[in-house]
Order: C-alpha cells, then structure tokens, then sequence
C-alpha cells in the first residue's frame, strides 16, 4: 500500500515537472487545469520540485494592470541532455540544458574507414568526454543521450536494424555508448528525431497532426501527432522512398525496381542528367533548367510532379494539417519548393485543398542535435 502511494507521488511529480517543461512557463492554476488535480496538491508537488532545483518561480506582469502573476519554468542549469547526429560526413554532438538551449556542440569529420560500429562509439564517446570536461558541470546532471542515425532503429532496444549509409547490420549501438560513458542512451531515425525538433521549435510549433517529407540523398517520411512520432508496429513506419512506383522502372539501391526514391532523390537526378550532360551536382542541373535546356527542365519537372504526388498521396492517406519538405535538396535548392507547390496544386483532390500548410523545415541542419536530445530528455521522462 505504502509502495503504491510512493509511486503515484512520483508519478505525478514527474507529471508535472513534464508539464512545465514543455509549457513553460506556465502558472499554477494552468497546471491544476490540465490536470484536473487540486490547487493544494499542485502547490506542493511544486514545492518540492522548487525544493529539488528542477523548477523556479518567474515574476511576470499579468495582461491586465499591475498586479504580478507569478509563474513557473525550468531551472535551465538543473538537467542536461546530449544529442547526437551521426552523418555520412561528420558527427556532431550538442549539450542541451533544460531550457532546450544547445548550450556547446562539437563536431568532427567521419569518412567511409570510420564506420565501424566500434570506431564510431569510441568516437562519440570521445566527444561526449570533451564535452563534458570543457563545461565543467557535475555529470550526474546529464540524465540522457540520444543518437541519431539515417536508417531503420529498433529504439525501444537500442538496436540499429539496418542503415544502408553505414552499412550497418543489427548494431546494438545504444548500450555500446552506455555502458562507457555510464548514461542511459536512446537510438533514433534521423527523420523521427528532425520531426520532433520541428514540433517543439520550427515549422510544426502549432500543429496537431504533422507530415514532414525528407527528400536527398534518401527519401523518407514521419508523421507526428500531438509531439507524439508515430513509429507503426515496428518502428519503421514512414520508409516511403521504397514505396514502388513503377514496377519495370530504374534499379533501386534495396534491389528491387522504381522506388519513389529512383525518381526523387539527389543521386537519381544527378545520374539521370550524366547521360547526357556533364554535370557535378543538382545546381548544375537548374542553372540548366533556368537557361532552358530541355533535359534539365524534363529531370526536375519529372522529380517535382513525383514529389507533388507524394504529398498528395500522403494527404490522402493521414490528412495532416501541416506538410513541412525538408532534407538536402529543399534545404540547399529552396527553388525546387513552389515547382512542386504548383504540380501539387494541380493533382490535388478537391475535399483536401486549404486543409493544409505547406511549408520547408524551420530547422534545417541543427535539427538533428536538437531532436535527438529532445527525444532523450522526453524518454526520461517516459512515464511506465
Ligand atoms: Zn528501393
């Protein structure tokens, strides 16, 4: 019975403390509201989480005349979280403090002789270790890490299930970094982690039911509702740029033929236009399309219909609210947005026109840091 009070105190303490932390800052009487708990029991679980150094209390003018509300935020310096990206190019990693300011980051090249699972922890490590030492703050306070990775992850174990990028195979790679650094670690897709980065801070801040699109070296998708990723069954929910398109259509890198992603992603673009043009990159392609050139205009118009349908195929299938485009190719070729803006506008059906934002990730590149420490720190505060 005793053990049964003491685990609802501290569940609702971690409820609240959950509450302010992702509404801050946020009154009281707010906080009674939401959870429908009296005035008396908010007052003091807050006084204990005040007590405890996690919360403090914040002076702030009322909307009406002079008199003083007073309310509650996370005590930024109280608790930490680290985030990490693992990119085919570089890792990076940012300390995040409560506040989900990125308070320090690092990052270091990371080349194909580096991928090894054990190579890479000892490099993560490595940085996690700088990080710490060059911030001076008691260790103890860094609750979580969380790790992003392109590929599919089986995050409830901590296992990285296949990543086509690195080459990995059932890589148990959260306890690799665990056990060394001796804080709970969490693994995540790169894509779920970006969503989530742009639902507490970019272009998803007032939205219900999110869709974000990556398309660039891969193509992929991640639906959020309510800041919750919706993972499926096995948490590979999203992988549509293996969703078939043309069943006789171009190779596909997963062996099969006419991938969405055969159509769609930078590397598809670049080899379609070396057939017949001597080109470096997807810039080369639109300086060519904008000088009129008929295959560089056929290439990207080709890609931007395709993309179009995705859109509207996922509007058919989750009707999201918010539709945000982000990876590589929309983060450094923002031109190809109202292209594919006006092929979608075109094939869309009637009943889903105006019930959607369009839009290009806020985020871009520090999303991924940012994320993943968000994810870790949500994770500790997972309630069981
Ligand atoms: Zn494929």
């Amino acid at each position: 019975m005793k053990q049964d009070q003491d685990t609802i105190k501290q569940h609702n303490k971690k409820m609240i403390l959950d509450i302010i932390r992702t509404q801050r800052p946020i009154s009281r009487s707010d906080i009674s509201r939401i959870t429908k708990m009296s005035p008396t029991s908010i007052s003091r679980i807050v006084g204990e989480l005040c007590e405890d150094g996690y919360i403090q209390e914040t002076n702030t003018s009322s909307s009406g005349v002079g008199r003083k509300a007073v309310i509650l935020d996370v005590n930024p310096v109280s608790v930490y979280s680290i985030g990490v990206e693992i990119d085919k190019n570089f890792i990076k990693i940012g300390l995040m403090d409560f506040c989900s300011n990125v308070v320090k980051s690092e990052k270091v090249g990371y080349f194909e002789s580096d991928y090894d699972p054990v190579v890479t922890a000892n490099m993560v490590c490595k940085l996690i270790e700088k990080i710490v030492d060059d911030i001076r703050i008691d260790r103890e306070k860094i609750i979580s890490i969380g790790v992003s990775v392109p590929g599919v992850i089986d995050s409830e174990n901590g296992i990285v299930v296949f990543s086509s990028q690195l080459a990995w195979r059932n890589i148990e790679f959260a306890s690799m970094i665990e056990k060394r650094v001796l804080i709970p670690t969490v693994v995540e897709n790169d894509l779920k982690v970006m969503a989530l980065a742009e639902y507490f801070y970019g272009s998803a801040k007032d939205s219900k039911w999110t869709a974000m699109i990556n398309f660039g070296s891969g193509v992929g998708s991640v639906l959020v509702k309510n800041g919750e990723i919706f993972q499926g069954g096995s948490n590979r929910a999203g992988e549509i740029g293996h969703t078939t398109i043309d069943p006789f259509g171009i190779l596909c890198e997963c062996g099969r033929r006419g991938c969405l992603q055969t159509y769609t992603a930078d590397w598809a673009l670049i080899q379609e236009a070396q057939k017949v043009a001597k080109i470096n990159g997807i810039q080369d392609i639109l300086t060519s399309s904008k000088r009129q050139e008929l295959w560089a205009q056929n290439i990207i118009q080709r890609a931007t219909i395709y993309m179009g349908i995705t859109i509207s195929n996922i509007l058919c299938m989750y009707n999201p609210d918010t539709v945000i485009l982000c990876g590589s190719l929309f983060d450094n070729h923002p031109e190809l947005f109202p292209l594919v803006e006006e092929h979608l506008t075109k094939i869309i059906w009637e009943p889903y026109e105006h019930t959607f934002r369009l839009c290009l990730s806020e985020l871009k590149g520090v999303s991924r840091v940012l994320g993943s420490a968000i994810m870790a720190l949500n994770k500790s505060f997972q309630i069981q």
